[in-house]
């Protein structure tokens, strides 16, 4: 492994139907990388002006060419991409270490190998394989003998507005079905990961025949320039993968045009283990917390030790959050980099305290800057033992790489906990394989890992039950999200 590429090459250019250009203004916002606190470089900040080109022009592709009946060339460009973008895995991989500090290790997992394999060449593969039109029986109503048909159409332009954690990763995992199934879309990269997404306009425009005006890219420094998504008719369905507050803004702000929306939000997810699970494989995977600083929605927060066996669990987590590798993000046998910035920092180490406010008991790491560690936006794996499932920690998303553990007494007080959540995303059942299951089927959750198996796929439906969100991410119900359905009649022929 190595993250040798050069950095500064970032592309600073935005896409606006087919072009890749400057903000008007010439204005520019720095690209920080959180590991070091140092500019990296500069990309384009886009304002109003460039975003109601973009959704025009994205409008215009949509109602005027062919892209969103035409399924061969669909897929033709898709595989374009998927071949464009694997050409540049090794800079995409370098650039997501530097200005999202997620640790080159997880570069080969979800942050950028696993959403490369399948995430845009599934979505390719169902062009052919999904059932766009199927005939329902005839019908004689009113005498009148009817054929009927239901088709399948692309809803019209997308609004994709994705977070700054796993940036590729989500951007993939919209563009795949969005342009798969024949919309056109204007994509709102997170201020913090502007890079990832530039240079995937970049080789959009570059290396394949999509369209003008089918997918725009328009970064900002300014939230409020994604908002106008929101707010603009000529969208018809807005994308989002963020937090929960901005999730309910956004539904809110897309009331007055009755916007589609798909929300992929926030999650506070349990890990339950049961008193019969193998303590020694399941426990001290807890620290996966820490992953990428625990800048994960679907991270399991909250681990639920049964009273019974609750020492040794703890000695267990405990000895495992102690050992997890962190620091410089470009190391690879680092296993968690810094947080994003300066206010996740702060919102962070802020939780942090609050949990010993609240009594919960500090057993790793704490919100003290870690020490010799003056530059980055570092916290230590932080462990709290004893926690109340009421406590702010064990309600609120942190986003960092702190886990709660609680005690519980039996599977159905394990359940009762699991559920008393407003989230509802994902989470972990370890123990008997009947058992777990059975639990596994009472939690309300939109995912769940049984004995550390893995649901992860571009095949697999992902996204939230409760506030956790609306909508599926990937699989056959996040494909069928991005279309519309429409009832067909015609007269039976005599
Ligand atoms: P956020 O939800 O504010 O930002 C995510 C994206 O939404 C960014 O592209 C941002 O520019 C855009 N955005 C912000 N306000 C908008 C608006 N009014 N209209 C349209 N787009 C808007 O997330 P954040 O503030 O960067 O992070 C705060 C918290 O969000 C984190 O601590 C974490 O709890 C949560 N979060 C969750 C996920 C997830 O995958 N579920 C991802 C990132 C952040």
């Amino acid at each position: 492994m190595s993250v040798t590429q050069d950095v500064t090459l970032g592309e600073t250019r935005m896409l606006i139907d087919g072009e890749l250009v400057e903000a008007t203004s010439g204005r520019t916002f720095a690209n920080v990388n959180p590991a070091t606190e140092e500019t990296i470089g500069q990309v384009a900040d886009g304002a109003a002006v460039e975003m109601d080109r973009a959704i025009a022009a994205a409008r215009r592709a949509f109602d005027e060419t062919d892209w969103s009946t035409n399924h061969a060339f669909r897929k033709r460009c898709l595989e374009q991409l998927q071949e464009a973008l694997e050409s540049e895995r090794e800079q995409f991989r370098a650039e997501l270490v530097a200005e999202a500090g997620t640790p080159v290790v997880v570069t080969y997992m979800a942050q950028l190998d696993w959403p490369l394999a399948d995430g845009l060449l599934w979505p390719a593969k169902q062009i052919e394989q999904f059932a766009w039109e199927r005939e329902l029986p005839p019908s004689s109503l009113a005498g009148m003998n009817s054929r009927r048909l239901v088709w399948k159409e692309a809803i019209g332009v997308v609004g994709a507005i994705v977070p700054w954690n796993y940036p590729f990763e989500v951007l993939i995992g919209k563009l795949g079905p969005i342009l798969a199934t024949g919309n056109t879309v204007v994509v709102k990269p997170a201020p913090d990961t502007p890079w990832n997404a530039t240079r995937v306009g970049r080789l959009i425009a570059e290396k394949t025949d999509i369209p003008p005006g089918v997918v725009n890219i328009v970064t900002s420094a300014d939230h409020l320039v994604g908002e106008l998504l929101t707010l603009d008719p000529r969208v018809d369905l807005i994308s989002f993968t963020g937090s929960t507050v901005t999730g309910k803004r956004i539904m809110e702000k897309g009331a007055a045009t009755l916007k589609r929306v798909f929300l992929e939000l926030g999650g506070k997810s349990a890990a339950i283990i049961l008193d019969d699970a193998d303590f020694a494989s399941t426990v001290p995977a807890g620290m996966s917390v820490c992953m990428h600083a625990g800048q994960g929605c679907a991270m399991q927060t909250r681990m639920l030790l049964p009273r019974s066996r609750y020492d040794e669990g703890v000695e267990l987590i405990t000895a495992a959050m102690r050992q997890v590798p962190w620091g410089d993000p470009t190391d690879p046998s680092m296993f968690m980099g810094p947080l994003i910035s300066a206010r996740q920092h702060e919102r962070v180490t802020g939780l942090i305290r609050t949990g010993i406010e609240e009594g919960a008991k500090l057993v790793v790491g704490g919100p003290d800057r870690p020490a010799g560690q003056d530059k980055g936006f570092f916290v230590e794996p932080t462990l709290f033992v004893d926690v109340d499932n009421a406590m702010t920690i064990a309600q609120e998303e942190i986003f960092g790489p702190v886990l709660a553990v609680i005690p519980y007494d039996d599977d159905d007080d394990a359940v009762r906990i699991a559920n008393d959540s407003r989230y509802g995303l994902s989470g972990a059942v370890h123990g008997s394989p009947e058992r777990a299951m059975s639990v596994a089927r009472r939690v309300r959750t939109g995912s769940l890992s049984v004995n550390n198996s893995l649901w992860y796929g571009a095949d697999s439906p992902y996204g939230g039950y409760k506030t956790s969100g609306l909508g599926r991410q990937n699989g056959i119900e996040g494909f069928e999200q991005y279309l519309e359905t429409k009832a067909v009649s015609f007269p039976v022929q005599p």
